[in-house]
């Protein structure tokens, strides 16, 4: 697995409303994958092997903290449990992270 892309949004409005504030959050996205693909796997991310290979490089690339602590979430981006993520439980609110990856 390798990393190829960081994006970071900071989110203050979603469709012209003022956003509530949330945990930053990480997102991994497996490049080169198609719709069907990433429907079908939504649900069974190999996450232990992102956080434990990947999550010091995604860190850095994304400038935080190195003793970020980070904690995974199949409902990270929605209560359906649609856009699984990794919740940031320390530092600043707000952020998006994208984060596409090779397998
Ligand atoms: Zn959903």
């Amino acid at each position: 697995m390798k990393i190829q892309e960081v994006t970071k949004r900071s989110v203050t409005h979603e469709r012209g409303r003022p956003f509530r504030p949330q945990k930053s959050k990480i997102y991994i996205s497996v490049s080169g994958e198609s719709v069907i693909q990433n429907l079908m796997n939504r649900r069974q991310r190999p996450y232990t092997s992102y956080k434990k290979e990947l999550m010091p490089e995604i860190l850095e690339k994304c400038n935080l903290p190195k003793d970020t602590k980070v904690s995974w979430s199949q409902k990270a981006g929605c209560a359906c449990g649609c856009s699984p993520g990794f919740i940031i439980q320390n530092g600043p609110w707000g952020n998006m992270f994208f984060v596409s990856v090779t397998e």
